[in-house]
Formats: structure tokens, sequence, C-alpha cells
């Protein structure tokens, strides 16, 4: 530890996840603006006098006083959260509401997931990922179309969205009426490989309505449309993660629509090939989550 001093430093951030640690102290998993994502002790938070816990929910936008090395140059030794002012706290609005507490937690994990690297400034992804929690929390769009461009916007930040405008092949632009997830996106009749989707146009354009913020016309779509969009986006976005995701198969859609569409969070015929025994759907529903 020879010349190492930690620093106070301020960041606004979104809560992302919080872990027990001991009999009163918590882990706080956190998006903030400047120093990407990091982990935070936050002291005798879960005593019951404690304001400062409160603040320290879940999807809540904060703003914070830390402590430790803000570069992240003295190995994983966690910073330590002194103060903590609610900037808006969303997860509030979430309670007791499933269909929108459900997509939080799949932007939260989402968001997670994207940031491999601890303390990698993603300022984008932060101002992304605030940006879904606040409209959530407003209701301005309906939930899953807030968590489907969501999750279309962060895989264009990981360099992953699926083609919409030109064949994810060869390139050849056009709205191409085959989907086919391993190929990245949609193919044109050149391209498509066996066993490729071929979703209605309406749902290609509502991908990419949510992909550019066009939500006059994403307002406007039908049921169907943005049951077939769910699928596929999560199809893709579970194709490009290693592990799928444990709380996108939890988030209610409404009741089911006929034939073509794939569960959401999960691999619908055609789609994508199995690549292992067990689905995303499966190991997110059943596996325990230790953390
Ligand atoms: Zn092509």
């Amino acid at each position: 530890m020879a010349g190492y001093r930690r620093q106070l430093y301020r960041d606004d951030a979104v809560v992302l996840r919080v872990q027990k640690l001991g009999e009163s102290d918590r882990i706080i998993t956190l998006l903030t603006r400047r120093h990407g994502r990091l982990r935070a002790v936050a002291r005798g938070v879960r005593r019951t006098t404690s304001k400062f816990g409160a603040r320290l929910e879940p999807f809540g936008h904060v703003d914070l006083q830390l402590a430790g090395d803000p570069k992240g140059n003295h190995g994983s030794s966690l910073h330590t959260i002194s103060q903590a002012e609610g900037i808006d706290l969303y997860g509030k609005r979430f309670l007791g509401d499933y269909p929108r507490y459900t997509a939080a937690s799949a932007i939260a994990e989402t968001a997670e997931r994207l940031t491999p690297i601890e303390r990698e400034p993603s300022l984008r992804l932060f101002q992304l990922t605030l940006g879904a929690l606040r409209s959530l929390a407003t209701g301005e769009h309906a939930t899953t179309l807030v968590l489907d461009a969501y999750l279309l916007r962060g895989m264009a930040f990981a360099g992953w969205a699926p083609a919409l405008t030109a064949c994810a092949v060869c390139g050849t632009p056009g709205r191409h009426r085959a989907f086919s997830v391993p190929a990245g996106g949609a193919v044109c009749p050149d391209c498509r490989p066996p066993g490729a989707a071929h979703p209605a146009p309406a749902t290609i354009a509502l991908m990419s309505a949510l992909t550019t913020g066009d939500w006059v016309y994403a307002d406007a779509t039908e049921t169907g449309v943005r049951r077939e969009c769910s699928g596929l986006v999560a199809a893709h976005l579970q194709w490009h993660l290693e592990r799928a995701l444990r709380s996108l198969p939890l988030v209610d859609r409404g009741a089911p629509a006929s034939g073509a569409v794939p569960p959401p969070g999960g691999a619908g015929p055609g789609v994508v090939p199995p690549r292992t025994g067990a689905g995303p759907a499966a190991a997110g529903v059943n596996r325990e989550i230790t953390e």
C-alpha cells in the first residue's frame, strides 16, 4: 500500500445491484457517469435508522461521494460510499409494478453485462441506462418498447447491433425479409442461411424505429409486432452474451401471441440454432441467485 492514499471524489450514478455484506453493510454495484461501473461498500445501511440506505436501492439515480482510488490502480480494493443523495429514486416507482420492475431489472443486468471491465468510463451507456429508467418511471411509452429500445441501443454500444437496413452478410442496402441471429440480423435472399426466420416487415421496421428513436412509429405499433420484435431482440442479445440474462425471461409481455413468435428470452425455432441443452429461459428462471 506504499504511496497509496484513498481519495475522496464525487460522481453521479445509477444503482444497478445491491448485495448484503455482513450484518449491516451492503455492496452497491454502480454505473457512474465518469468512472464506469464500479462496486462500493455502504457501511451501516441495513440498520433500520439509515436514511442513507434508502437512497441506495436498485434503479435510483444518485449523487455520491466515494472514497478510493478513482483510477483503480490498486487492485480490486472496494471503494466506500461516504455520502449519497437521491437525484431520482426510480426504484420506488416500480415497487408493486411487476412488469416495470422486471424490465428495470433486465436493464440493470444488461448494463452490468455490457461493462465487463470495472472503472472503464462509458458515458454513452450511462446516459442510455439513465434515460431508459427515467422513461420507464414516467410511463411515457409501453414498458416492453422502452426495454427493447434499450437492449437494441446497448447492443449498438457493444458493437453487435443487428443489421436492419442492409444485409448482415454482404451489405446490400435495403429492408430484407429474412432474419438470422447467427448471421447478424436481416439477410438478403442470396445470403439467407437455412433456418432463417421470416418476421413481418413491420417487425424489422419497429426494430429500426427503436434503434433510431422514432417513438411516433413505435408507439403506434400493434401488440403482435411488439412481441415478435421482443423475441428477435432477446434472441440476438442472448446469442452474443455468453450467459443468458436472469431477468429477461421474467419480463411480463402480456398474453401470448399466436404461432410464429419466439418466447421472450428464449430461442425460437429458426431464429437461433441450439447451442446448449438448456434454453436461456430455463437457465434464467431456475438458476438460484446466489449473490
Ligand atoms: Zn446478402
